[in-house]
Protein backbone atom coordinates (compact mmCIF):
# COMPACT_ATOMS: atom_id res chain seq x y z
CA UNK A 1 0.00 0.00 0.00
CA UNK A 2 1.33 4.01 -0.48
CA UNK A 3 2.46 5.58 2.46
CA UNK A 4 1.53 8.89 0.76
CA UNK A 5 -0.65 10.12 -1.55
CA UNK A 6 -1.17 14.11 -3.31
CA UNK A 7 -4.64 15.40 -3.31
CA UNK A 8 -5.47 17.10 -6.47
CA UNK A 9 -8.51 18.87 -6.16
CA UNK A 10 -10.93 20.69 -3.78
CA UNK A 11 -14.00 21.73 -1.77
CA UNK A 12 -15.49 18.60 -0.35
CA UNK A 13 -14.09 15.82 -2.39
CA UNK A 14 -10.40 16.97 -0.86
CA UNK A 15 -11.98 16.14 2.45
CA UNK A 16 -13.46 12.64 1.22
CA UNK A 17 -10.25 11.19 -0.16
CA UNK A 18 -8.60 13.16 2.67
CA UNK A 19 -10.60 11.03 4.71
CA UNK A 20 -10.26 7.52 3.09
CA UNK A 21 -6.21 7.86 2.89
CA UNK A 22 -6.36 8.44 7.14
CA UNK A 23 -9.07 5.11 7.26
CA UNK A 24 -6.05 3.24 5.48
CA UNK A 25 -3.25 4.28 7.22
CA UNK A 26 -2.05 6.23 4.12
CA UNK A 27 -0.52 10.45 5.01
CA UNK A 28 -2.19 12.71 2.11
CA UNK A 29 -0.94 16.10 0.62
CA UNK A 30 -2.92 18.71 -0.06
CA UNK A 31 -2.30 21.25 -2.86
CA UNK A 32 -4.36 24.38 -3.09
CA UNK A 33 -5.03 28.16 -4.43
CA UNK A 34 -4.65 30.95 -2.43
CA UNK A 35 -8.60 31.15 -2.52
CA UNK A 36 -8.89 27.84 -0.60
CA UNK A 37 -5.99 28.10 2.23
CA UNK A 38 -9.32 28.57 4.65
CA UNK A 39 -10.86 25.44 3.97
CA UNK A 40 -11.54 22.84 6.89
CA UNK A 41 -8.81 20.33 4.96
CA UNK A 42 -6.18 22.44 4.52
CA UNK A 43 -6.26 22.88 8.18
CA UNK A 44 -6.34 18.88 8.67
CA UNK A 45 -3.86 18.09 6.17
CA UNK A 46 -0.48 16.06 7.02
CA UNK A 47 0.35 18.39 4.66
CA UNK A 48 -0.40 20.89 2.60
CA UNK A 49 1.20 22.76 -0.19
CA UNK A 50 -0.55 26.16 -1.74
CA UNK A 51 0.62 25.86 -5.73
CA UNK A 52 -0.41 29.14 -7.29
CA UNK A 53 -3.70 32.02 -7.01
CA UNK A 54 -7.23 31.27 -7.43
CA UNK A 55 -7.78 30.70 -10.92
CA UNK A 56 -7.75 26.99 -11.30
CA UNK A 57 -5.48 27.55 -14.53
CA UNK A 58 -2.76 28.34 -12.15
CA UNK A 59 -3.64 26.20 -9.56
CA UNK A 60 -5.48 23.15 -9.89
CA UNK A 61 -5.44 22.56 -13.64
CA UNK A 62 -1.37 23.22 -13.23
CA UNK A 63 0.23 19.87 -14.23
CA UNK A 64 4.10 20.94 -13.44
CA UNK A 65 3.02 22.64 -10.18
CA UNK A 66 1.12 19.40 -8.86
CA UNK A 67 3.87 17.39 -10.39
CA UNK A 68 6.60 19.16 -8.46
CA UNK A 69 5.01 19.24 -5.30
CA UNK A 70 4.23 15.55 -5.07
CA UNK A 71 8.08 14.93 -6.11
CA UNK A 72 8.93 17.88 -3.23
CA UNK A 73 6.68 15.44 -0.56
CA UNK A 74 7.42 12.33 -1.71
CA UNK A 75 4.25 11.59 -2.83
CA UNK A 76 3.79 8.02 -4.33
CA UNK A 77 0.64 8.38 -6.36
CA UNK A 78 -1.91 11.26 -7.39
CA UNK A 79 -5.77 11.15 -6.44
CA UNK A 80 -7.19 13.15 -9.26
CA UNK A 81 -11.16 13.52 -7.47
CA UNK A 82 -13.69 14.61 -10.42
CA UNK A 83 -13.70 17.52 -12.27
CA UNK A 84 -10.38 19.57 -13.29
CA UNK A 85 -7.55 17.15 -14.46
CA UNK A 86 -9.40 14.18 -13.45
CA UNK A 87 -10.14 12.77 -17.03
CA UNK A 88 -7.23 14.58 -18.71
CA UNK A 89 -5.47 11.49 -20.63
CA UNK A 90 -2.00 13.65 -20.98
CA UNK A 91 -1.79 14.38 -17.23
CA UNK A 92 -2.52 11.19 -16.43
CA UNK A 93 0.31 10.18 -18.50
CA UNK A 94 2.93 12.99 -17.41
CA UNK A 95 2.29 11.86 -13.49
CA UNK A 96 3.15 8.13 -14.64
CA UNK A 97 5.81 8.91 -16.83
CA UNK A 98 6.94 11.29 -13.84
CA UNK A 99 7.33 8.15 -11.90
CA UNK A 100 3.49 8.75 -9.99
CA UNK A 101 0.49 6.26 -9.42
CA UNK A 102 -2.24 7.85 -11.35
CA UNK A 103 -5.44 6.95 -9.06
CA UNK A 104 -7.63 6.56 -12.27
CA UNK A 105 -7.64 4.51 -15.47
CA UNK A 106 -4.68 3.98 -17.91
CA UNK A 107 -4.32 7.08 -20.18
CA UNK A 108 -6.03 4.99 -23.08
CA UNK A 109 -8.90 4.30 -21.14
CA UNK A 110 -9.16 8.63 -20.23
CA UNK A 111 -8.20 8.81 -24.26
CA UNK A 112 -11.01 6.63 -25.39
CA UNK A 113 -14.36 7.40 -23.06
CA UNK A 114 -12.72 11.47 -23.92
CA UNK A 115 -13.86 11.05 -26.97
CA UNK A 116 -17.21 10.14 -27.14
CA UNK A 117 -16.96 9.40 -30.80
CA UNK A 118 -14.32 6.53 -29.54
CA UNK A 119 -16.75 5.92 -26.48
CA UNK A 120 -19.45 4.83 -28.30
CA UNK A 121 -17.20 2.90 -30.78
CA UNK A 122 -16.09 1.25 -27.95
CA UNK A 123 -19.61 0.07 -26.18
CA UNK A 124 -21.27 -1.07 -29.72
CA UNK A 125 -17.81 -3.26 -30.00
CA UNK A 126 -18.22 -4.62 -26.16
CA UNK A 127 -22.41 -5.37 -26.57
CA UNK A 128 -23.29 -1.91 -24.69
CA UNK A 129 -26.52 -0.72 -25.86
CA UNK A 130 -26.33 2.89 -27.57
CA UNK A 131 -28.46 5.56 -28.29
CA UNK A 132 -29.23 5.07 -32.37
CA UNK A 133 -27.01 7.72 -34.40
CA UNK A 134 -24.50 8.07 -36.79
CA UNK A 135 -21.90 6.33 -37.46
CA UNK A 136 -18.40 7.93 -35.81
CA UNK A 137 -18.13 11.57 -36.57
CA UNK A 138 -20.11 13.54 -39.28
CA UNK A 139 -18.60 14.21 -42.53
CA UNK A 140 -17.93 17.88 -43.68
CA UNK A 141 -20.72 17.81 -46.32
CA UNK A 142 -23.76 19.36 -44.52
CA UNK A 143 -25.88 17.69 -47.36
CA UNK A 144 -24.74 14.56 -45.79
CA UNK A 145 -25.68 15.55 -42.12
CA UNK A 146 -29.14 16.05 -43.56
CA UNK A 147 -29.13 12.08 -45.32
CA UNK A 148 -27.94 11.39 -41.88
CA UNK A 149 -30.71 13.15 -39.84
CA UNK A 150 -33.58 12.02 -42.23
CA UNK A 151 -32.27 8.39 -41.21
CA UNK A 152 -31.94 8.49 -37.63
CA UNK A 153 -35.12 10.18 -37.65
CA UNK A 154 -36.18 13.77 -36.00
CA UNK A 155 -35.86 15.25 -33.37
CA UNK A 156 -32.08 14.25 -33.31
CA UNK A 157 -29.21 15.94 -31.04
CA UNK A 158 -25.76 17.33 -32.35
CA UNK A 159 -23.44 16.15 -29.89
CA UNK A 160 -19.85 17.44 -29.84
CA UNK A 161 -17.26 14.31 -29.47
CA UNK A 162 -14.77 16.22 -27.14
CA UNK A 163 -17.93 18.06 -25.27
CA UNK A 164 -18.58 17.68 -21.12
CA UNK A 165 -20.58 19.02 -18.35
CA UNK A 166 -23.79 19.91 -20.54
CA UNK A 167 -21.92 21.88 -23.36
CA UNK A 168 -21.78 21.27 -27.00
CA UNK A 169 -25.04 19.84 -28.11
CA UNK A 170 -27.94 21.56 -29.92
CA UNK A 171 -31.40 19.46 -30.91
CA UNK A 172 -32.99 19.80 -34.06
CA UNK A 173 -36.20 19.15 -35.14
CA UNK A 174 -36.49 19.39 -38.55
CA UNK A 175 -34.25 19.31 -42.11
CA UNK A 176 -34.68 23.03 -42.58
CA UNK A 177 -32.50 23.70 -39.68
CA UNK A 178 -29.99 20.88 -39.40
CA UNK A 179 -27.60 21.85 -41.69
CA UNK A 180 -26.85 25.17 -39.92
CA UNK A 181 -26.96 23.67 -36.50
CA UNK A 182 -24.04 21.21 -37.75
CA UNK A 183 -21.87 24.01 -38.62
CA UNK A 184 -22.67 26.19 -35.52
CA UNK A 185 -21.91 23.13 -33.41
CA UNK A 186 -18.86 21.82 -35.00
CA UNK A 187 -17.26 25.86 -34.65
CA UNK A 188 -18.47 25.81 -31.50
CA UNK A 189 -16.85 22.61 -30.35
CA UNK A 190 -13.69 23.35 -31.86
CA UNK A 191 -13.22 26.27 -29.71
CA UNK A 192 -14.44 25.37 -26.32
CA UNK A 193 -12.79 21.74 -26.40
CA UNK A 194 -10.19 22.13 -29.23
CA UNK A 195 -11.70 18.75 -31.00
CA UNK A 196 -14.30 20.28 -34.05
CA UNK A 197 -15.57 16.95 -34.14
CA UNK A 198 -19.27 16.45 -34.33
CA UNK A 199 -21.79 13.31 -34.23
CA UNK A 200 -25.58 13.20 -33.88
CA UNK A 201 -27.79 10.89 -32.09
CA UNK A 202 -32.13 10.46 -32.09
CA UNK A 203 -33.20 13.03 -29.69
CA UNK A 204 -35.08 10.90 -26.95
CA UNK A 205 -38.00 12.27 -25.75
CA UNK A 206 -39.03 11.62 -22.07
CA UNK A 207 -36.11 9.42 -20.87
CA UNK A 208 -34.72 8.75 -17.33
CA UNK A 209 -30.68 9.04 -16.46
CA UNK A 210 -30.13 6.03 -15.11
CA UNK A 211 -26.08 5.29 -14.47
CA UNK A 212 -24.17 2.24 -13.18
CA UNK A 213 -21.20 2.25 -11.12
CA UNK A 214 -18.50 -0.01 -11.77
CA UNK A 215 -15.07 -1.25 -10.36
CA UNK A 216 -12.11 -2.80 -12.03
CA UNK A 217 -9.07 -4.24 -10.73
CA UNK A 218 -5.93 -4.49 -12.79
CA UNK A 219 -6.83 -8.29 -13.53
CA UNK A 220 -9.70 -7.97 -15.72
CA UNK A 221 -12.15 -8.73 -13.00
CA UNK A 222 -14.38 -6.31 -12.75
CA UNK A 223 -18.22 -5.53 -10.85
CA UNK A 224 -20.85 -2.74 -10.82
CA UNK A 225 -22.51 -1.79 -7.85
CA UNK A 226 -25.74 -0.96 -8.61
CA UNK A 227 -27.41 1.45 -10.42
CA UNK A 228 -27.91 5.29 -9.53
CA UNK A 229 -31.38 7.53 -11.05
CA UNK A 230 -29.87 10.95 -11.75
CA UNK A 231 -32.89 12.07 -13.48
CA UNK A 232 -33.56 15.25 -11.31
CA UNK A 233 -31.40 17.74 -13.36
CA UNK A 234 -31.40 22.03 -14.29
CA UNK A 235 -29.23 22.00 -17.25
CA UNK A 236 -27.99 19.40 -17.61
CA UNK A 237 -26.48 19.24 -13.98
CA UNK A 238 -27.67 17.10 -11.30
CA UNK A 239 -28.90 18.12 -8.23
CA UNK A 240 -30.63 15.05 -6.82
CA UNK A 241 -29.09 11.26 -7.26
CA UNK A 242 -30.84 7.97 -5.72
CA UNK A 243 -30.14 4.73 -5.42
CA UNK A 244 -31.75 1.95 -6.44
CA UNK A 245 -33.58 3.88 -9.19
CA UNK A 246 -37.50 3.73 -8.43
CA UNK A 247 -39.52 1.19 -10.65
CA UNK A 248 -37.15 -0.27 -12.63
CA UNK A 249 -37.40 -4.43 -12.55
CA UNK A 250 -34.17 -5.96 -11.30
CA UNK A 251 -33.38 -8.08 -13.99
CA UNK A 252 -33.65 -5.25 -16.80
CA UNK A 253 -30.88 -3.42 -14.45
CA UNK A 254 -28.95 -6.60 -14.27
CA UNK A 255 -29.02 -7.33 -17.79
CA UNK A 256 -27.33 -4.04 -18.32
CA UNK A 257 -24.87 -4.04 -14.82
CA UNK A 258 -23.74 -7.80 -16.47
CA UNK A 259 -23.27 -5.90 -19.63
CA UNK A 260 -21.06 -3.22 -18.57
CA UNK A 261 -18.89 -4.79 -16.15
CA UNK A 262 -18.03 -7.34 -18.91
CA UNK A 263 -17.27 -4.16 -21.01
CA UNK A 264 -15.17 -3.44 -18.64
CA UNK A 265 -12.69 -6.42 -19.00
CA UNK A 266 -12.78 -6.51 -22.55
CA UNK A 267 -11.55 -2.52 -22.85
CA UNK A 268 -8.85 -3.73 -20.35
CA UNK A 269 -10.59 -0.74 -17.35
CA UNK A 270 -9.26 -0.65 -14.08
CA UNK A 271 -10.52 1.66 -11.28
CA UNK A 272 -14.51 3.64 -10.70
CA UNK A 273 -16.00 4.53 -13.48
CA UNK A 274 -19.83 5.19 -14.94
CA UNK A 275 -21.45 4.30 -17.41
CA UNK A 276 -24.24 6.65 -18.31
CA UNK A 277 -27.62 5.77 -19.92
CA UNK A 278 -30.65 6.98 -20.78
CA UNK A 279 -33.88 5.14 -19.99
CA UNK A 280 -37.37 5.36 -21.79
CA UNK A 281 -39.75 2.32 -22.28
CA UNK A 282 -37.44 -0.04 -20.49
CA UNK A 283 -34.55 -0.07 -22.95
CA UNK A 284 -31.15 1.49 -21.74
CA UNK A 285 -28.89 3.68 -24.05
CA UNK A 286 -25.53 4.39 -23.29
CA UNK A 287 -24.57 8.08 -23.81
CA UNK A 288 -21.17 8.73 -21.97
CA UNK A 289 -18.47 7.33 -19.56
CA UNK A 290 -17.00 9.08 -16.95
CA UNK A 291 -13.66 7.36 -16.02
CA UNK A 292 -13.55 9.09 -12.16
CA UNK A 293 -14.86 9.06 -8.90
CA UNK A 294 -18.64 10.94 -9.15
CA UNK A 295 -20.18 13.83 -6.79
CA UNK A 296 -22.83 11.07 -6.25
CA UNK A 297 -21.00 8.26 -5.57
CA UNK A 298 -21.99 8.04 -1.91
CA UNK A 299 -25.34 7.13 -2.31
CA UNK A 300 -23.93 3.67 -3.72
CA UNK A 301 -21.32 3.47 -0.60
CA UNK A 302 -24.60 3.80 1.61
CA UNK A 303 -26.67 0.95 -0.14
CA UNK A 304 -23.53 -1.41 -0.93
CA UNK A 305 -21.46 -0.34 2.44
CA UNK A 306 -18.44 -0.44 -0.33
CA UNK A 307 -15.81 2.33 0.30
CA UNK A 308 -15.47 3.37 -3.81
CA UNK A 309 -12.63 6.08 -2.63
CA UNK A 310 -10.73 3.57 -0.81
CA UNK A 311 -11.08 1.23 -3.56
CA UNK A 312 -9.70 3.28 -6.38
CA UNK A 313 -6.90 3.57 -4.25
CA UNK A 314 -6.58 -0.19 -3.60
CA UNK A 315 -6.76 -1.04 -6.68
CA UNK A 316 -4.57 1.37 -7.94
CA UNK A 317 -1.74 -0.13 -5.46
CA UNK A 318 -1.86 -3.10 -7.10
CA UNK A 319 -4.45 -4.79 -5.03
CA UNK A 320 -7.07 -7.56 -6.27
CA UNK A 321 -10.98 -7.03 -6.03
CA UNK A 322 -11.46 -7.91 -2.53
CA UNK A 323 -15.37 -9.51 -3.97
CA UNK A 324 -16.91 -10.95 -6.75
CA UNK A 325 -20.38 -9.67 -8.29
CA UNK A 326 -21.88 -12.43 -6.25
CA UNK A 327 -21.10 -10.85 -2.87
CA UNK A 328 -22.11 -7.00 -3.62
CA UNK A 329 -25.51 -6.90 -2.11
CA UNK A 330 -27.99 -4.27 -2.05
CA UNK A 331 -29.82 -2.69 1.07
CA UNK A 332 -32.21 -0.12 1.58
CA UNK A 333 -32.24 3.35 -0.67
CA UNK A 334 -30.66 5.98 -0.40
CA UNK A 335 -30.98 9.33 -1.93
CA UNK A 336 -28.39 12.67 -2.34
CA UNK A 337 -29.05 16.22 -2.07
CA UNK A 338 -26.54 18.87 -3.72
CA UNK A 339 -26.45 21.99 -1.84
CA UNK A 340 -25.27 24.71 -3.45
CA UNK A 341 -24.02 27.92 -2.96
CA UNK A 342 -26.68 29.53 -5.02
CA UNK A 343 -30.06 31.22 -5.67
CA UNK A 344 -32.74 28.57 -4.78
CA UNK A 345 -34.84 29.43 -7.95
CA UNK A 346 -32.51 31.66 -9.88
CA UNK A 347 -29.61 30.18 -9.32
CA UNK A 348 -27.43 32.83 -9.24
CA UNK A 349 -23.98 31.65 -7.61
CA UNK A 350 -23.98 33.24 -4.29
CA UNK A 351 -20.37 32.90 -2.70
CA UNK A 352 -19.44 34.21 0.40
CA UNK A 353 -18.69 34.57 4.15
CA UNK A 354 -20.96 31.91 6.13
CA UNK A 355 -21.91 32.74 9.41
CA UNK A 356 -23.76 30.35 10.59
CA UNK A 357 -23.21 26.36 9.43
CA UNK A 358 -25.45 23.23 11.50
CA UNK A 359 -25.45 20.28 9.57
CA UNK A 360 -27.84 17.48 10.36
CA UNK A 361 -27.30 14.56 12.10
CA UNK A 362 -28.96 11.35 12.99
CA UNK A 363 -29.76 7.71 12.21
CA UNK A 364 -28.83 6.96 8.21
CA UNK A 365 -27.69 10.36 7.66
CA UNK A 366 -24.18 11.20 5.99
CA UNK A 367 -22.57 14.94 5.50
CA UNK A 368 -20.43 15.44 2.92
CA UNK A 369 -19.26 19.03 2.81
CA UNK A 370 -15.90 21.26 3.67
CA UNK A 371 -17.95 23.88 4.94
CA UNK A 372 -18.37 25.30 8.60
CA UNK A 373 -19.37 28.59 10.54
CA UNK A 374 -17.08 31.57 9.44
CA UNK A 375 -15.94 29.91 6.27
CA UNK A 376 -15.90 31.91 3.27
CA UNK A 377 -17.27 30.21 0.03
CA UNK A 378 -14.58 31.90 -2.76
CA UNK A 379 -16.47 32.92 -6.32
CA UNK A 380 -13.76 31.42 -8.30
CA UNK A 381 -15.15 27.65 -8.38
CA UNK A 382 -18.14 25.15 -8.50
CA UNK A 383 -21.34 26.94 -5.93
CA UNK A 384 -21.39 23.21 -4.48
CA UNK A 385 -20.66 23.48 -1.07
CA UNK A 386 -21.50 20.11 0.49
CA UNK A 387 -23.70 16.87 -0.02
CA UNK A 388 -26.86 15.45 2.36
CA UNK A 389 -27.16 11.75 1.69
CA UNK A 390 -29.05 9.49 3.52
CA UNK A 391 -30.14 5.89 3.55
CA UNK A 392 -33.23 3.96 4.69
CA UNK A 393 -34.62 0.53 4.55
CA UNK A 394 -37.38 1.75 2.10
CA UNK A 395 -37.59 4.79 -0.22
CA UNK A 396 -40.05 6.47 1.72
CA UNK A 397 -37.74 6.00 4.64
CA UNK A 398 -35.25 7.68 2.78
CA UNK A 399 -37.81 10.50 1.89
CA UNK A 400 -38.59 11.19 5.48
CA UNK A 401 -34.36 11.31 6.41
CA UNK A 402 -34.18 13.42 4.04
CA UNK A 403 -36.59 15.77 5.16
CA UNK A 404 -35.87 15.40 8.75
CA UNK A 405 -32.26 16.46 7.73
CA UNK A 406 -32.94 19.08 5.24
CA UNK A 407 -35.53 20.49 8.46
CA UNK A 408 -32.29 20.57 10.72
CA UNK A 409 -29.77 22.22 8.27
CA UNK A 410 -29.18 25.49 8.95
CA UNK A 411 -26.71 28.06 6.38
CA UNK A 412 -26.62 31.66 6.90
CA UNK A 413 -25.09 34.52 5.21
CA UNK A 414 -25.18 33.15 1.69
CA UNK A 415 -27.94 31.87 -0.06
CA UNK A 416 -28.52 27.99 -1.09
CA UNK A 417 -30.84 25.76 -2.66
CA UNK A 418 -31.75 24.07 0.66
CA UNK A 419 -35.57 25.53 -0.01
CA UNK A 420 -35.52 23.91 -2.91
CA UNK A 421 -34.55 20.98 -1.95
CA UNK A 422 -37.70 20.99 1.05
CA UNK A 423 -40.29 21.76 -1.74
CA UNK A 424 -38.95 18.81 -3.92
CA UNK A 425 -39.06 16.59 -0.89
CA UNK A 426 -42.47 16.47 -0.85
CA UNK A 427 -44.02 17.06 -4.61
CA UNK A 428 -46.05 14.35 -5.13
CA UNK A 429 -44.35 12.91 -8.66
CA UNK A 430 -40.52 13.34 -7.06
CA UNK A 431 -42.04 10.88 -3.73
CA UNK A 432 -44.05 8.79 -5.96
CA UNK A 433 -40.73 7.90 -8.18
CA UNK A 434 -39.38 7.75 -11.77
CA UNK A 435 -39.58 11.47 -12.70
CA UNK A 436 -37.76 11.91 -16.24
CA UNK A 437 -34.59 14.32 -17.23
CA UNK A 438 -37.16 17.12 -17.95
CA UNK A 439 -39.21 16.86 -15.23
CA UNK A 440 -37.48 19.40 -12.67
CA UNK A 441 -37.37 22.57 -15.37
CA UNK A 442 -40.54 21.84 -16.24
CA UNK A 443 -42.09 21.99 -12.42
CA UNK A 444 -39.59 25.06 -11.96
CA UNK A 445 -41.53 26.80 -14.90
CA UNK A 446 -45.12 26.26 -12.86
CA UNK A 447 -43.99 26.53 -9.49
CA UNK A 448 -41.08 29.28 -9.64
CA UNK A 449 -41.39 31.42 -12.91
P1 LIG B 1 -22.05 15.71 -20.91
O1 LIG B 1 -20.78 14.96 -21.06
O2 LIG B 1 -21.91 17.12 -21.38
O3 LIG B 1 -22.67 15.56 -19.57
P2 LIG B 1 -23.94 13.73 -22.00
O4 LIG B 1 -23.71 13.00 -23.27
O5 LIG B 1 -23.73 12.96 -20.74
O6 LIG B 1 -23.07 15.07 -22.01
O7 LIG B 1 -25.39 14.33 -21.99
C1 LIG B 1 -25.82 15.21 -20.97
C2 LIG B 1 -27.32 15.30 -20.91
O8 LIG B 1 -27.85 15.73 -22.17
C3 LIG B 1 -28.02 13.98 -20.63
O9 LIG B 1 -28.08 13.70 -19.25
C4 LIG B 1 -29.40 14.28 -21.21
O10 LIG B 1 -30.12 15.11 -20.31
C5 LIG B 1 -29.08 15.08 -22.45
N1 LIG B 1 -28.92 14.21 -23.63
C6 LIG B 1 -27.76 13.75 -24.16
N2 LIG B 1 -27.99 12.95 -25.23
C7 LIG B 1 -29.32 12.88 -25.40
C8 LIG B 1 -30.21 12.21 -26.32
N3 LIG B 1 -29.76 11.43 -27.29
N4 LIG B 1 -31.55 12.37 -26.16
C9 LIG B 1 -32.04 13.18 -25.17
N5 LIG B 1 -31.28 13.83 -24.28
C10 LIG B 1 -29.94 13.70 -24.38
Amino acid sequence: MFKKILIANRGEIALRIQRACRELGIKSVIVYSEADREAKYVKLADEAVCIGPASSNLSYLNMPAIIATAEVTDAEAIHPGYGFLSENANFAERVEKSGFVFIGPTPESLRTMGDKVAAKQAMIKSGVPCVPGSEGALPEDPKEAIREARAIGYPVIIKAAGGGGGRGMRVVCTAFSSAASVCTTRSEAGAAFGNPAVYMENFLENPRHIEIQVLADNFRNAVWLGERDCSMQRRHQKIIEEAPAPGIARRIIERIGDRCAAACKKIGYRGAGTFEFLYEDGEFFFIEMNTRVQVEHPVTEMVTGIDIVQMQIRVAAGEKLPFTQRNIQMRGHAIECRINAEDPYKFTPSPGRITLWHAPGGPGVRVDSHAYTNYYVPPNYDSMIGKIIVHGDTREQALARMRTALSETVVEGIHTNIALHRELMVDAKFVEGGTSIHYLEGWLGQHHR
